[in-house]
């Protein structure tokens, strides 16, 4: 059974975009994930499809009609498939959850455009929000391509390399060390001996403390985090 994707939007041409390309492609040609695109528009009954309306109490842009993003979820064949709004509001998207979904049998994603959905309708559909980060998009498009592409990359068969997977940043808490690869000198600069001794477990140490520096520096957040995991056993 392959992976069920629905994405609710505006603008269903965004799609696949760049999840046609490369390995996420390729699992797409190969019906490990499936695609399928609702334009939200197309579930209006209202004067010239409108979707959008002023919102109420005032202020800047527009919203959401709540009856018409419940009319195209409606239309949506469920299947017990998490329900997604991309919202900067939302609990921010980690590789846990990344992984989480990937186990799961899809989503549904809906993208929201200028201001974003009437609040009811997140309510009565019971709607969870996944925000990408701390930062403001102009719609939920590229969202919803960046939390497929990263769930997707994890479905069986698609990436080809598990183990590579294992190793990455965020897999193990911490941040991943650095790579390197031909010519051993560049500009000056040599590739690190110890890659070069043919010693596995030396690499791995070296990979390990690299991880584990890169962490403690750049990301002290991750490292509080995995000290206390490492306590606590
Ligand atoms: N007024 C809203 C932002 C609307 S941006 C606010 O301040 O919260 C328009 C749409 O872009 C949103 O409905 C959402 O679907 C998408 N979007 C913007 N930033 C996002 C983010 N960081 N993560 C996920 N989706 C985002």
């Amino acid at each position: 059974m392959s992976y069920r994707t629905t994405v609710l939007s505006l603008f269903p041409e965004a799609f696949p975009g760049i999840l046609g390309t490369s390995i996420i492609g390729r699992a797409l040609e190969n019906d490990i994930w499936s695609l399928e695109t609702l334009d939200i528009r197309s579930f209006s009954d209202h004067k010239h499809r409108s979707v959008d309306d002023t919102p109420a109490g005032g202020g800047a842009g527009m919203v959401l009609r709540p009856d018409v993003v419940a009319t195209a979820i409606d239309a949506v064949d469920r299947q017990d498939r998490p329900l997604i709004y991309l919202s900067p509001r939302g609990k921010t998207l980690t590789q846990a959850r990344v992984r989480e979904l990937s186990s799961g049998p899809g989503v549904i994603l809906i993208c929201g455009r200028f201001e974003g959905l009437d609040e009811r309708v997140i309510e009565a559909r019971d709607i969870e929000e996944v925000s990408i980060g701390d930062y403001i998009l102009a719609g939920g498009e590229v969202a919803a391509m960046v939390l497929l592409e990263a769930v997707v990359r994890l479905l069986p068969g698609v990436a080809g390399n598990d183990l590579s997977l294992e190793e990455e940043s965020f897999e193990s808490g911490l941040l991943e060390y650095p790579h390197y690869t031909r010519p051993r000198v560049w500009e000056g600069r040599t590739t690190p001996d110890v890659l070069l001794s043919g010693d596995h477990g030396a690499v791995d140490k070296w990979r390990r403390e690299k991880s584990e520096e890169l962490t403690r520096i750049r990301r002290p957040d991750l490292w509080d985090a995995f000290k206390e995991r490492k306590e606590q056993g």
